[in-house]
């Protein structure tokens, strides 16, 4: 290794996160058992805290010194991942905060930031829970800084929320949302909601306004980001919520889709947990998102039978009544007063909700 990176590596610790409530609630004896030992052969230093309660985590990543870390280690799903995300960028200097580089242990039941960094390796992601968390241990102690793509999200409560995974609405939403009640099965909570609510699908009425990605497109350079930046100057594309979006397309990019639908996604990222591939072809940092959505018709139940079969490897995404497409920026509007959204895994306010994507803005540690 060239001597600055062994310096860097030895003079700081990294930051570690362990959630006491991720997956099954193992996290800590997980980290005890696998990674401890993994990182003192390594000489990777750490500071561990458990958090306490949700929120923990961003609060506390809001007041840190940045220079005292090498880097941003979450022994969790991609709930503290989102977290501390979130906590980076409320910081006055969120642009020196979002250079920590932020690691992750899979040890939630939605795993999905380390899949993505395994994947993007091109290393087999290990089967079992152990193997994949030795895994992980081992990449973050041999690390090298690789970009990721975030999103803007705008809420209809006012808040603007920055995501590193997916916008979920309809039927992945509901399945994320009322899984929960199943948390001690671990990654198996998704599947036995899922069988539920193809079993009786619900129809979701709106529609989605969207921003084709055109390579050729101007958006954020990581590069010209200086503290004087603001978050304003991050995205193009979105107009305040009681603006409507122009949809005449000889003056305008948006175009927009009538609702109802059966299937609603945006991810910014090829999986959406350990075991789904939600969109083939992303990787951590392709500039764009993929929208993908399914009409509600009278194949409904056969429809989602077939997706929820095939989302182990994306091949549903073959199918003729599945529409994608990587875009730029996106507003849904449901009319529906109420249901589920989520950002990353975690539900937020339900009504409209715009998102555009900051390509390459995250540093993570990956391989
Ligand atoms: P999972 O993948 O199992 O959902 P996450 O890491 O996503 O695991 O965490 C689930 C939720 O737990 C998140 O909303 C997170 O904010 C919350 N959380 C974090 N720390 C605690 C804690 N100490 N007690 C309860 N909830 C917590
Ligand atoms: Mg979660």
């Amino acid at each position: 290794l060239p001597l600055d990176i062994v310096t860097t590596k030895r003079d700081k610790r990294a930051l570690v996160f362990v959630n006491p409530a991720g997956g099954a609630g193992k996290a800590y004896r997980l980290v005890m058992e696998y990674v401890i030992g993994v990182w003192s052969e390594a000489e990777f230093t750490y500071h561990i805290i458990i958090t306490e309660r949700a929120g923990h985590a961003r609060d506390y990543v809001q007041s840190i010194q940045l220079a005292d870390w090498s880097g941003i280690v979450l022994a969790s799903g991609d709930g503290l991942i989102y977290e501390v995300i979130n906590g980076l960028m409320n910081r006055d200097d969120w642009q020196e905060a979002l250079k920590l580089p932020i690691g992750h242990l899979p040890c939630g039941s939605g795993n999905a930031f380390i899949t993505n960094i395994v994947r993007y390796s091109q290393q087999p992601i290990m089967k079992t829970m152990e193997k994949f968390i030795v895994q992980a241990a081992v990449i973050i102690a041999t690390y090298n800084v690789l970009p990721f793509d975030m999103a803007v999200v705008d809420i209809c409560d006012g808040q603007r929320l920055f995501s590193f995974l997916c916008i979920e609405w309809a039927i992945v939403a509901d399945v994320d949302c009322d899984s929960e009640q199943y948390r001690f099965l671990g990654e198996a909570r998704f599947t036995v909601e899922a069988i539920k609510r193809v079993i009786q699908p619900r129809t979701y009425n709106g529609y989605i306004d969207y921003i084709p990605y055109d390579a050729a497109d101007d958006t954020v350079n990581t590069n010209q980001i200086t503290p004087n930046t603001t978050i304003a100057q991050l995205h193009r594309h979105l107009l305040p919520f009681n603006e409507s979006i122009p949809t005449d397309s000889t003056v305008t990019k948006w175009r927009r889709i009538n609702g109802p639908f059966a299937h609603v996604l945006i991810t910014s990222k090829a999986s959406i947990s350990k075991d789904t591939i939600a969109s083939t072809k992303s990787t951590l940092s392709d500039g764009y998102l993929t929208l993908q959505y399914i009409r509600a018709d009278s194949s409904i139940r056969m429809n989602l039978a077939k997706t929820f079969t095939t989302m182990s490897d994306g091949k549903y995404l073959d199918y003729d009544f599945v529409e994608w497409m990587p875009i730029r920026a996106f507003r849904i509007v449901p009319s529906d007063t109420s249901g589920n959204m989520m950002i990353d895994g975690e539900k937020v306010s339900y009504g409209p909700i715009q998102g555009e994507i900051l390509p390459s803005i995250g540093r993570c540690m990956g391989k």
